[in-house]
């Protein structure tokens, strides 16, 4: 086994590297490779995808493989698992570190049943115990309860991390580019991209945004959920919502937070109407700062934020966005 901590890159559909990418290096950098006294490297997995090597680099990348292979032009299950498992039984890497993206959580811990590794998920922190082992926090039981879990003596040692729960920081390498071929059959991937729809946004990506804003059932209306992306817009964050405004038709699925939706841990949460079910709290209770509006003082979410605002929000937000205008211009 080497000393080796692996960060792999995780891809958007456009080909860039998402921030948690950063963020794990930049964690990987000071909590891991410093005291394993082992090379931070980065894994760039896809097709045509060597020229992302130098940004690893600025993240403090030493030396980075690739696996290149037209056969990984989208992702797939089975490719990403073949790539990343091989290449995993070819240098033996310490620890493998992947964000917990849909596809980190997607292929991850096949690649870990497939090399015999041990696997958390959803790490908020990472460190290493004194003999060296993996020492992770996560969040369970809907973010109530924050248990350590420390790998035993199976290798590699792998967890993803989630977003947003590390600072990104610099520290420029020109890394080693290191050819990561493996043999990947084209039998092996059993299914095939016929076709990728991406909607256009100007807003952040939810999973990654520093601030987000939610609406609730409370709002009442698809039309009223235009009070939700007003703020948002104004504060350069993403618009979220619960499930119970889903399923009211308020808004698409793909804005859904918690349990069943997506997982946020943005630095300021606004949850407008939102009663602050068990099962959301899942998807944003790591948030830094939640802001919670609600016209019932005795709903739950006021039990867990950090600022809260009892009253109607037809009646708090107007005053609540402009006065957040005022601020955003004057910075
Ligand atoms: C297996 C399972 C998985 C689930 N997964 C998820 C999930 O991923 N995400 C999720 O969110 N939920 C999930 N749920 C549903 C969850 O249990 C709740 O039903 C849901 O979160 C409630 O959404 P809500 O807060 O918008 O609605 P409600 O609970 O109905 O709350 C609406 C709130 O709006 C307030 N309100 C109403 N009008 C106004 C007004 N004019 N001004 C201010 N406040 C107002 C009310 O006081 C109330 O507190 C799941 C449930 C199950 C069983």
């Amino acid at each position: 086994m080497s000393n080796e901590v692996w960060i792999i890159a995780d891809l958007k559909i456009d080909g860039s590297i998402r921030q948690v990418t950063f963020e794990a290096l930049s964690e990987a950098r000071s909590k891991i490779a410093g005291k394993l006294g082992g090379q931070l490297c980065g894994v760039l997995i896809g097709s045509g995808v060597s020229g992302h090597a130098a940004e690893l680099g600025k993240y403090g990348a030493e030396k980075v493989y690739v696996v290149d292979n037209e056969l990984l032009k989208n992702f797939s299950t089975e490719g990403y698992t073949t790539a990343l498992s091989e290449l995993i039984k070819k240098h033996s890497p310490a620890v493998v570190i992947a964000g917990n993206t849909v596809f980190g959580q997607d292929y991850f811990p096949a690649v870990a049943a497939r090399v015999g590794a041990g696997v958390t998920m959803d790490a908020i922190e990472i460190d290493l115990t004194d003999d060296k082992k993996l020492k992770i926090k996560r969040f369970s039981h809907s973010s109530k309860a924050i248990p350590t879990q420390v790998f035993l003596d199976h290798h590699p040692m792998m967890t993803t991390v989630r977003p947003n729960s590390f600072k990104a920081a610099e520290d420029p390498k020109t890394p080693e580019v290191v050819d990561g071929a493996v043999t990947i059959n084209p039998g092996d991937i059993k299914s095939r991209v016929v076709e990728i729809k991406t909607k256009e946004s100007d807003r952040p990506e939810l999973t990654e945004a520093e601030r987000v804003v939610s609406g609730g059932r409370g709002l009442g209306s698809e039309e009223n959920f235009k009070f939700i992306y007003q703020l948002a817009d104004m504060l350069g964050a993403a618009a979220g919502a619960t499930r119970a405004a889903v399923d009211a038709g308020y808004c698409p699925y793909d804005m859904q937070v918690g349990q069943t939706g997506k997982a946020v841990s943005p630095n300021l949460y606004i949850a407008i109407a939102i009663s602050g079910s068990v099962q959301h709290f899942a998807g944003m209770g790591s948030s830094k700062v939640i802001v919670a509006i609600n016209k019932d003082p005795e709903a739950p979410i006021f039990q867990k934020c950090d600022y809260g605002i009892v009253g109607d929000l037809f009646d708090v937000l107007p005053p609540f966005t402009e006065k957040v205008r005022a601020l955003v211009s004057q910075s």
